[in-house]
């Protein structure tokens, strides 16, 4: 039995979201719908892309996060948001944070693990 469930996430400016009803787009037509958007490759002719909710436009998903199913929900630290886009994440923010590159402002001065 899987100890972690994917989450998927993309990184809006206004912050990420989550998203849910998960696809396929191919290269070609995310590169037009998405210009200068790096998202998650499904293989090499396709991209990923969700919806926040059923009926809402796609949207890129930047971040694939493996999340424990029993997770310690620490605080988020430098090792959780300067972690790998694609990587396992366990702490409070469910993964919504995981992977986006050291934002300081996110990181407590006293960072627990
Ligand atoms: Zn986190």
């Amino acid at each position: 039995m899987s100890t972690t469930r994917m989450r998927y996430f993309s990184d809006q400016p206004s912050g990420p979201v989550e998203l849910l009803t998960i696809t396929t787009m191919d290269n070609a037509q995310f590169a037009q719908v998405f210009p200068g958007v790096c998202g998650l490759r499904s293989d090499g002719f396709q991209k990923l892309v969700g919806r926040v909710v059923p009926g809402a436009p796609y949207l890129p998903v930047t971040r694939r996060i493996d999340y424990k199913r029993r997770p310690s929900l620490h605080v988020c630290n430098a090792k959780c948001v300067g972690g790998k886009p694609t990587g396992t994440c366990e702490c409070q923010c469910g993964g919504a944070h995981h992977g986006r590159g050291l934002i300081t402002d996110l990181l407590p001065s006293a960072a627990r693990h």
